[in-house]
């Protein structure tokens, strides 16, 4: 069976997120947070967070020997039900925060102090958007005073470092923490976090983590380092994303997964927990009145009913463009055995995919369709770019476009010359809102290349 090494993924993962982050117009126009890629909240703290966390082992090399000798599974004819299956963060076995209780930590003389903790007030107690959370059993939180500490810190610390310094500060009555508690802390500028081997403000924004404290409980916090990043939306922004990650998945081990046959994208999207399902798109924020800007999150209520699955979303039409595999692979995750969709290109050969096109709204709105490739991390993957796309219906184009019902068919390249193995790619859906703006979703389809 096929596996790959947890602590590797969980690097490349966020590597290879930021690599491809897209710079978005928006309310982060000219911040550096999108450069920063879509790490904000990547579970993962090291290896043991990394082995039970959403991070996967996407599957090994399929032309490589498997090193205990056994024959890998071969791929299933399939035929996917259309529509498709929603997919649905899954619940996982671990306890999640029913009543979060927020403990904003900074550093003597952090200038946005007040607005954060207005933001993290707001937000986790009247806002609207945190109600979703309801549906993962998250109810309204609590925040106590900002705890303002002033030792001196290190210009670079790492994960370690912080889960030492929360126990001491626990130790010296600094932090008073409990079962429901996430410390979040708001670390300055002059002090960089390395985490499993990530550098904050280049590999990622903010993560949340578990710790194990002296007593032997377990203690959710969150980092949010500094990175220069204003206006103060652009924190707000990272913060929430942690936030939400923190109270559905406070020890790594409850949403962080998606049902089959979508396991795998948590390798395209660089996790899965419910910020993780929307920290992509072109639209990844919201600005709510009286709250601030936070981070879209996935619900599982709205993605079923095929509505915009990431909340709260501007009004309008909702709509998906759904690439058809036709193989079914047994693929070996976080020790477990998963059903993988994909399709498998011969290096050098060009495969067409059909691509449905799916909106519940009627009439049904035009929307457009680009195809962007994702190489998977590691051994099992490409590591690289191998694809190239071209549309039947709209030749010469990155992008095309139709309506709810119409195939569209997209011509997929294997580079000859390059590597073998799994690579990804994201559909992205850009459409209309009422409120004359754009929307996107995205569908993940999974590519292995063989001779
Ligand atoms: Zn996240």
């Amino acid at each position: 069976m096929k596996s790959w090494p947890a602590d590797k993924v969980c690097d490349d993962a966020r590597w290879g997120a930021g690599n491809r982050a897209r710079i978005l117009s928006g309310p982060f126009t000219g911040a550096l947070i999108y450069a920063l890629g879509c790490v904000f909240g990547i579970a993962a703290l090291g290896p043991a967070g990394c082995g039970n966390n959403s991070t996967a082992q996407p599957p090994d090399a399929m032309m490589q020997p498997d090193p205990v000798g056994n024959t890998p599974s071969m791929p299933m004819p399939y035929t996917p039900s259309y529509p498709p299956l929603a997919p649905q963060v899954l619940a996982g076995s671990g306890s999640i925060l029913s009543a979060p209780r927020v403990v904003p930590v900074f550093f003597s003389g952090d200038k946005f102090q007040a607005q954060l903790t207005a933001f993290i007030q707001a937000y986790v107690t009247t806002s609207t958007s945190w109600q979703v959370l309801k549906e993962y059993g998250v109810n309204t939180g609590t925040v106590t005073p900002p705890v303002v500490l002033t030792q001196t810190l290190a210009a670079s610390i790492s994960d370690t470092d912080v889960q030492n310094f929360i126990a001491a500060r626990i130790q010296d009555g600094s932090l008073t923490v409990d079962a429901q508690t996430i410390v979040t802390l708001f670390y300055p500028t002059t002090t960089t976090i390395t985490n499993n081997g990530s550098v904050s403000c280049r590999d990622f924004a903010g993560y949340h983590g578990s710790a194990t404290l002296a007593s032997g409980g377990r203690l959710a916090y969150a980092v949010v380092p500094r990175c220069g990043l204003e206006p103060v939306s652009a924190l707000t922004f990272a913060v929430s994303h942690e936030l939400v990650e923190a109270a559905t998945d406070p020890l790594l081990s409850a949403y962080n997964d998606l049902n089959d046959p979508y396991s795998l994208w948590t390798l395209n999207y660089g996790g899965v927990e419910i910020g993780d399902m929307c920290q992509n798109l072109a639209d990844p924020a919201f600005s709510e009145k009286n709250v601030g800007v936070l981070a879209r999150v996935w619900s599982n209520t709205a993605a079923a009913a095929f509505g915009n699955p990431c909340v709260p979303a501007a009004p309008g039409p909702s709509f998906f463009s759904i690439p058809v595999h036709n193989q079914l692979q047994v693929i070996q995750l976080n020790n477990k055995l998963r059903n993988i969709e994909q399709i498998s290109i011969t290096a050098g050969q060009t495969v067409t995919l059909d691509v449905r096109m799916l909106s519940p709204t009627k009439p049904s709105p035009t929307w457009s369709v680009t195809p962007l490739e994702v190489p998977l991390p590691g051994a099992g993957g490409t590591g690289v770019s191998a694809l190239s796309f071209a549309w039947v219906e709209a030749p010469g184009k990155q992008t095309a476009s139709g309506q709810d019902g119409v195939t569209l068919h997209l011509k997929i390249t294997a580079n000859a010359s390059g590597p073998l193995g799994y690579t990804s790619f994201r559909l992205e859906s850009i459409g209309p809102t009422t409120a004359g703006g754009q929307t996107e979703t995205d569908w993940v389809g999974f590519v292995v290349i063989n001779k």
